[in-house]
């Protein structure tokens, strides 16, 4: 029912058009604007006289105008009347302007189009809005479809609403396969720890980082790292669970071997006989195991952290060979068992053999060096009591053909003394004889003494001449008893080694008794000293006796080896020792029934 009132229909309209909050216009058939609203001014920026100029088309967006021509044809061609659409316009400033258009098409008898009535409403915003979202939106698709994770999506019934590429790839499953089904990555004897985990964020707590275990579609238990956090509404509401796995299980085997690697190390460090410390870069002891507080005596408290050698721990005499070996490690070079003195907390000197090397990490990097200690002082004592032992053996060996030796000149003092008892009255040369006989005797005496008696090793320039004759001396009596000549070659000029005396003679003496001893009806022992270079000596003992065979000789060295009666079958071993700590060397060639030489090579003294 329509009301009176005192107000005419065109003064109505143009109030209506006038006031109107939206874009109101009147445009021609032709699409040139007849009438415009200050609403329209306002949303495009031109004036209304601006207006009367231009069409439609002058203001629409570029990419716009193609659509609008096709919406004008089909006003056109009557297919409709009125129409509604989204499109933009260009600002007077030239910005873009969204509008939503509505157009009503006044026609005239011919029904061709006479007038078009147009609303404009700016919609500039919420497209913009629009736009966001969309960008937004597309940007998360894409951060989840490209993700290197797995990531899926449960409902509050744990029913898949989603899962990526990733997930298809790293489970197995298909997204169709999946999608409106239960998660199936969870293995059985999970189940439970996990529904306790959803629920707690259901309830919404996040788990990041979860260190867990999923089951592929092939049912290979696969080490996972998940986090899981709950899906929400626009409206905050928890609406399911979503859920981000990356496969850790290369990361975890490494993890696992490297934790077997370091546990064996550690042990093998540990439970080793041989004390080691670790040192870093700067001398500073980093570690050492328990062998290092049971050799040395000290903690491991008390040493780590500490410069070692700021400990009284290298005796004054082995600090040169403590530089030369620290300088060694730290060039990157490593030590190979030097033999060597440290001493024990309580002040005792050990005999070690060191063994150092530079440690480097996974780059190659030297980080610092490891020490290793092997203490042989009771190894040492074991080996000096053998060399004792051989000595003594040999010095009662020697006694018979000595007490043989020395009854000769004690038979001649005693006619002497008979003689001058008898009156045949004092002469000087009878004194001058004994005197001589009762030297002869000493001699012998004290070099036997000297073999029996324990001596502490002392290293000194020593004449090979003269340690060669005294050994002689000693050995003349057995050699006359046996038959057995000597012959003696000196190069002139081959003087002086470097060595213990005692030593040395015990080695020579050994020797010349096996050479003796290898001839039982006697024959001759050459003794040649003599060099074809200026660094060693060659000292050379050959005899004419039965040789040693093949067998034998690949067992000389090793203790108690002897085909003698009343051998030690220590001699051998004893002797190749004391050279080789005289940095010399030994060679043996022999032929049965011929002979044997006895090379020993020896470095020179300056
Ligand atoms: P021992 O003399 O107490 O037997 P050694 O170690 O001195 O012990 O010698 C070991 C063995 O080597 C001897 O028993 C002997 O068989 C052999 N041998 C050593 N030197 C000679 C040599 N010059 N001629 C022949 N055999 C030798
Ligand atoms: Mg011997």
């Amino acid at each position: 029912m329509a009301m009176k009132l005192n107000i005419s229909q065109p003064e109505l309209f143009s109030q209506v058009f006038e006031y109107s909050p939206i874009g109101m216009a009147l445009l021609s058939a032709q699409g040139n604007w007849l009438q415009v609203n200050s609403s329209l001014c306002r949303i495009t920026g031109y004036s209304e006289s601006d207006f009367l100029g231009m069409t439609l088309q002058d203001i629409t967006h570029p990419e716009d105008l193609e659509t609008t021509r096709q919406v004008n044809n089909q006003f056109l061609d009557e297919k409709i009347d009125s129409f509604q659409m989204e499109k933009r316009f260009i600002h007077k400033n030239g910005s873009t302007v969204w509008v939503l258009l509505a157009i009503n098409c006044m026609r005239d008898d011919n029904r061709l189009p006479l007038l078009f009535i147009t609303q404009i409403k700016d919609i500039t915003e919420r497209k913009l809005a629009e736009e966001d979202l969309k960008a937004k939106t597309e940007q998360l698709e894409s951060f989840i479809e490209n993700n290197a994770d797995a990531i899926w999506m449960i409902d509050g019934e744990d029913t898949l609403l989603e899962v990526n590429p990733a997930f298809e790839r790293l489970f197995g499953w298909s997204a169709e396969e999946v999608k409106g089904n239960k998660l199936p990555i969870i293995p059985d004897f999970l189940k439970d720890s996990i529904d306790r985990i959803h629920q707690g964020i259901k309830a919404g707590e996040t788990v990041v980082g979860l260190e867990t275990i999923r089951q592929r579609k092939d049912g290979i238990l696969i080490h996972v790292e998940a986090t899981l956090s709950p899906l929400r509404d626009r409206g905050g509401m928890i609406i399911g669970i979503t859920g981000i796995c990356r496969d850790v299980t290369a990361k975890k085997l490494a993890e696992e071997e490297l934790k077997a690697k370091t546990e064996q190390l550690e042990s093998f460090i540990e439970n080793n006989a041989d004390s080691i410390l670790i040192f870093n870069n700067e001398g500073f002891v980093q570690r050492v195991n328990e062998a290092f507080e049971h050799i040395f005596g000290w903690s491991k408290e008390e040493v780590t952290g500490v410069e070692l050698h700021l400990l009284p721990f290298i005796p004054a005499e082995c600090l040169e060979e403590f530089k030369h070996s620290r300088e060694q490690v730290q060039t990157g070079q490593s030590v190979n068992g030097v033999e060597t003195k440290r001493l024990h907390k309580n002040g005792d000197l050990l005999n070690v053999v060191l063994t150092a090397s530079p440690i480097l990490n996974g780059k190659g990097k030297q980080i610092g060096w490891s020490v290793i200690f092997r203490d042989i002082t009771k190894w040492k004592i074991a080996q000096e009591h053998l060399q004792n032992s051989e000595k003594l053996s040999v010095a009662g060996q020697l006694a018979a053909g000595i007490a043989h030796e020395i009854r000769n000149p004690i038979t001649s003092i005693k006619g002497f003394i008979q003689l001058m008892k008898s009156g045949f009255g004092e002469k000087p040369v009878y004194f001058d004889i004994m005197t001589s006989e009762i030297e002869r005797i000493e001699l012998i005496l004290s070099e036997l003494l000297i073999l029996a008696k324990p001596q502490s090793i002392k290293f000194e320039r020593t004449d090979i001449r003269v340690l060669l004759s005294q050994v002689m001396t000693l050995l003349d009596s057995q050699a006359i008893l046996n038959n057995v000549e000597f012959l003696a070659e000196f190069k002139p000029g081959v003087t002086h080694l470097y060595g213990d005396e005692n030593q040395l003679k015990q080695v020579f003496i050994n020797f010349i008794k096996n050479a003796i001893e290898s001839m039982p009806s006697g024959g001759k022992i050459t003794i040649e000293v003599n060099s074809d270079n200026d660094q060693e000596m060659i000292i050379r003992l050959a005899d004419q006796g039965c040789g040693i065979p093949k067998e034998v000789l690949s067992k000389l060295g090793q203790p108690f080896y002897t085909t003698k009666e009343n051998g030690t079958g220590l001699g051998f071993m004893v002797s190749k020792k004391i050279i080789e700590n005289h940095s010399g060397k030994i060679n043996v060639e022999s032929e049965v029934h011929v002979g044997t030489i006895i090379e020993i090579t020896l470095p020179f003294s300056s």
